[in-house]
Order: structure tokens, then sequence, then C-alpha cells
């Protein structure tokens, strides 16, 4: 049984934790102090995303891409499905990796893939 609120929350703190590595200014640092609840709609806060946003590096930004997409589909049948296959994530996996899109085998399969690319 997936507890979608205890998901929400660790998926906004891992957010957040990515983006207080690059909080540099006080509105940025304010706005990570924001109430956790409101933080992802407020449309204010926009600005400062994408200042923040923009200091991130590829890996960071797939990450906090990853758990915005997970983010969207919580609560729907969609999340903890793999992308890849369809087949259900373990929950064990889920527990590490909330932002999971894919299951352990679909994502060794891709790397080395991508691997085999390079
Ligand atoms: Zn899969």
């Amino acid at each position: 049984m997936l507890l979608v609120d205890d998901i929400r929350k660790k998926l906004i703190a891992q957010r957040r934790e990515l983006f207080r590595e690059v909080a540099k200014t006080e509105e940025d640092l304010r706005w990570l102090q924001s109430d956790i609840e409101s933080e992802v709609e407020e449309r204010g806060q926009e600005e400062t995303i994408v200042r923040l946003l923009d200091r991130l590096d590829g890996r960071e930004k797939a990450e906090i891409e990853a758990i915005d997409r997970a983010l969207f589909k919580l609560g729907s049948e969609q999340y903890g499905r793999c992308e890849q296959c369809g087949k259900a994530i373990p929950q064990s996996r889920l527990d590490v990796v909330p932002a999971a899109a894919m299951c352990m085998v679909c994502e060794q399969a891709g790397e080395t893939q991508a691997a085999l690319r390079k």
C-alpha cells in the first residue's frame, strides 16, 4: 500500500535538497524555507525556481524532472509503474528512489544500451 502523502513529502524533500546546493541569495533561501506543501503550486515562486534551475547541472536537472514527473503521477495508477515495461516497480526500490520511473531491469537495460552507443 503506497502512502501518497509520505511519498510526496519525500519527493519534495529530495527536490529541495537539490535546490539547496545552488541557493545563494537570501530570496532563494527564504523560498527554500517556505511552507513545504505549498511550494510546488505557488506561481509567484516560479522566478526563483527558474533561477535555481539555471544553476543546476544536467544530471541534477534530470533528477528534478524525474521528481516533478513522479509528483505529477503520484496518486494515479501511473505512479510506481515502470514506464518501459509497465510492471509494478518493487516497493523496496521506491523506498530508496521514490522518483524512479523504471524498474531495475529496464533501467539497467537502458544504461547498457547507452554505454554501447558511446
Ligand atoms: Zn521495467
